[in-house]
């Protein structure tokens, strides 16, 4: 009976929303193409290649015993050492289990289905879903050179809009807007609009950007109360399987987001694993340099076969490789895991995330033999 179905009660807006599609775990391919765990090269969630650092391992292990009780909800330690590195109050810290849940507490405390989100297309596929689950309405502004057109989105910002989001390195594309140009958009939206338009500016990839390149988003929350920043440890800190992210934001939108967070989001292994790996510095240094390297090493290996690529500033890279579905089955049949993009509207594309070296090499190996055989199929 069609008719038997509870998913047909719940609201239209929710039927309609397109289930994110996560990177391929390595046990699928496993099942799947009968290739060892060992043999199988994932490069398609921005993991960090380099593990988790040791630092946080040894946090995990000496509070294991204790997981009979709940974690602190308040995540008292581990906002302190953000806030002290910051330089910012511990009362202007939100912790996320992860930093989507803060983009979802976001969209749960700001939108409902009388208002709007902003964002560009091709950015983090969150923030439509985050969107989506209020009911409330989206404008999407076109790219720019697979980046954020500030201008255009400053345009789209109407009587119904409540957030603005920027991913900033974005994904999937891997662009990056420098400090001015931040600022300069943050101020407009605030003379304009007041603390009516709350501007995210979600740095998930923030590590990766030399330090003197970087915006400083911390000034930005000083001096404008309608700014919050995420960041994540699941990117350059080597923590996703925990799930942990924060958000910084002065008092009024972090009261608000406390409202909407549920109280034990953040679980003790994460909120130890954390504090240690904020303070690693040698293991962040280590990860943002093997991701450079990387990068130089997966864009002239593209140049080389002739492809065009998006320069990134994250732990990816967005390459064109035109038949990308194909070309993913045949990357996927020789043990490397790359993410198609597809759902994001760049059928063509690939997005590969920047590996040890010799991650990098398997798969441009793979790659060329792949380009190869298609050349000579056709
Ligand atoms: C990876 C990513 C996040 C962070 O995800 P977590 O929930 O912290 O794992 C947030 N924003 C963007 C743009 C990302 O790519």
């Amino acid at each position: 009976m069609s008719q038997d179905n509870p998913a047909l009660q719940a609201p239209e807006y929710i039927q309609a929303i397109q289930p994110y599609i996560p990177g391929k775990p390595i046990e699928d391919l496993v099942r799947e193409y009968g290739l060892s765990p060992e043999n199988v090269v994932k490069l398609a969630s921005n993991e960090n290649p380099m593990g988790m650092p040791a630092s946080a391992r040894k946090a995990i292990e000496s509070v294991i015993s204790g997981l009979s009780r709940y974690p602190d909800p308040g995540g008292y330690d581990l906002k302190q050492t953000i806030a002290t590195r910051l330089d910012v109050p511990a009362s202007w810290v939100t912790l996320g289990n992860g930093s989507n849940d803060i983009l979802e507490m976001l969209g749960i405390a700001l939108l409902d289905q009388d208002s709007a989100a902003v964002y560009s297309q091709y950015s983090f596929v969150v923030y439509r879903l985050a969107t989506q689950a209020r009911g409330a309405q989206h404008r999407m502004v076109p790219a720019v050179d697979y980046g954020h057109d500030l201008p255009g989105m400053l345009q789209a910002i109407d009587e119904q809009t409540r957030v603005v989001f920027i991913a900033n390195p974005n994904n999937p594309t891997g662009t990056f807007l420098g400090h001015d140009a931040i600022e300069s958009f943050v101020s407009q939206v605030y003379q304009r609009f007041g603390s009516r338009v709350t501007v995210v500016l979600d740095e998930a990839y923030n590590e990766f950007i030399e330090p003197d390149q970087r915006v400083d988003s911390v000034s930005l929350v000083r001096r404008y109360s309608n700014v919050v920043v995420t960041r994540s440890f699941s990117k350059v800190y080597g923590l996703a399987g925990l799930r942990v992210g924060y958000a910084l934001a002065q008092p009024a939108l972090t009261e608000l987001l406390a409202r909407v967070r549920q109280p034990f989001n953040v679980n003790t292994l994460a909120q130890v694993a954390a504090i240690a790996a904020l303070a690693d510095d040698a293991f962040v240094t280590a990860s943002a340099q093997n991701n450079a390297q990387g990068k130089d090493v997966l864009q002239s290996g593209f140049e080389k076969l002739g492809l065009t690529y998006v320069p990134s500033f994250a732990n990816f890279v967005l390459v064109k490789v035109g038949d990308a579905v194909g070309i993913n089955q045949a990357l996927l049949k020789r043990g490397v895991i790359v993410r198609p993009v597809a759902a994001d509207g760049l059928p063509e594309w690939l997005r590969v995330t920047i590996g040890l070296p010799h991650e990098n090499q398997r798969f441009l190996d793979a790659l060329t033999e792949v380009l190869q055989t298609a050349e000579r199929s056709a």
